[in-house]
């Protein structure tokens, strides 16, 4: 086998050992019968079950094609295809869980996307097979997201079987940032990307990594990261608001002086004060999502730790 595949396919892996034998069966069957050179890149990222001893097990079975990334902890899934995208020999990179939810069959369809001449191929999931709360949660992240961010434009960012070029995965390994969000990256440097559709199962053993807490993190790194909408839609806020309070005191003055005292409406008073005390609150937050982004950026740790890497030197 060459030392310069044709395809790198990056997978993270965290506690997947009830579907890693069967990955393995599907993903080679499908690459072998696509009849292009190929290599796949498994990272480890923190497993507390059995699928580093089975990815090891999976290295010595194909050594020359099957490389593995232990990771010291648990880093998350996009440092952990970041790593793998750092070692990456391939021309075309294709980036897929490991749980099966997305279906090596379809890899073909994105190689033929990537030799039609895109550096990008973008892809939503057809019959998306989750829970109805991350279903619901999901279509109006992306509207959201479509609104705030007009420039990334994707149908649905959650799907991880996407293909990017080589020159694409070498810019995105670049930039080195702490948190990031792979498919808006890869699209922020891309120049001929395009979207095409694959499958989706349901997830067949073994259960997802990402709780709903974990989910409303993950999408802050995406809009923090990407974005400045928040911190700008705050000032023309502020600005409104300042505005309209200073309207109110120069209609409570005009009335103290025409009026007189008055001390009715103190509650009134108290529920104006308490929502604008709300907005502050709010902003400091979304101004801290940001300070919090520069802060690890400028502790310069890094951002992921290789225990070992399995491999044959090429
Ligand atoms: N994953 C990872 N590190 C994490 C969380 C997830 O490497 O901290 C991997 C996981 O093994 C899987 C992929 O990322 O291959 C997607 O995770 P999961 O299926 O849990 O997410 P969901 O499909 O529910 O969005
Ligand atoms: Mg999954």
């Amino acid at each position: 086998m060459s030392s310069h595949p044709y395809l790198s396919i990056v997978i993270p892996v965290h506690n997947e050992e009830e579907s890693l034998e069967e990955l393995y069966r599907r993903l080679t069957g499908a690459l072998d019968k696509l009849g292009k050179t190929y290599e796949i890149i498994f990272t480890n990222d923190g497993s507390k079950d059995r699928s580093g001893e089975m990815l090891k097990e999976l290295h010595e079975r194909r050594p020359s094609q099957i490389r593995v990334i232990e990771f010291n902890g648990n880093f998350g899934q996009h440092m952990a295809i970041m790593a793998g995208f750092e070692r990456v020999r391939g021309q075309i990179v294709i980036t897929m869980d490991a749980d099966l939810q997305n279906p090596p069959e379809d890899i073909g369809k994105l190689v033929a996307a990537m030799e039609a001449g895109h550096d990008v191929v973008n892809t939503h999931r057809e019959g998306r097979q989750d829970t109805w709360w991350r279903l619901t949660v999901s279509r109006w992240h992306n509207k959201v997201r479509a609104w705030m961010m007009p420039k990334l434009v994707m149908e649905d960012e959650g799907c991880m079987l996407r293909a990017y070029s080589r020159e694409i995965v070498d810019l995105m390994v670049s930039t080195g940032e702490a948190t990031t969000f792979i498919p808006a990256l890869a699209l922020s440097y891309a120049t001929n990307p395009t979207e095409v559709g694959v499958g989706h199962a349901s997830r067949a053993a073994g259960e997802s990594s990402y709780s709903f807490y974990g989910l409303i993190r993950y999408n802050f790194d995406l809009i923090t990261g990407f974005s400045l909408f928040p911190l700008q839609v705050f000032t023309l806020l502020g600005m409104l608001v300042s505005l309209g309070s200073f309207a109110f005191v120069v209609f409570l003055f005009l009335r103290r002086i025409i009026v007189g005292p008055e001390v009715e409406g103190v509650f009134t008073l108290f529920a104006i004060l308490f929502f604008l005390i709300g907005i502050v609150l709010l902003g400091l937050g979304v101004t801290g999502e940001y300070i919090g982004r520069i802060y690890q950026e400028v502790r310069k740790r890094p951002r992921f730790i290789v225990r070992h890497v399995l491999e044959e030197k090429n």
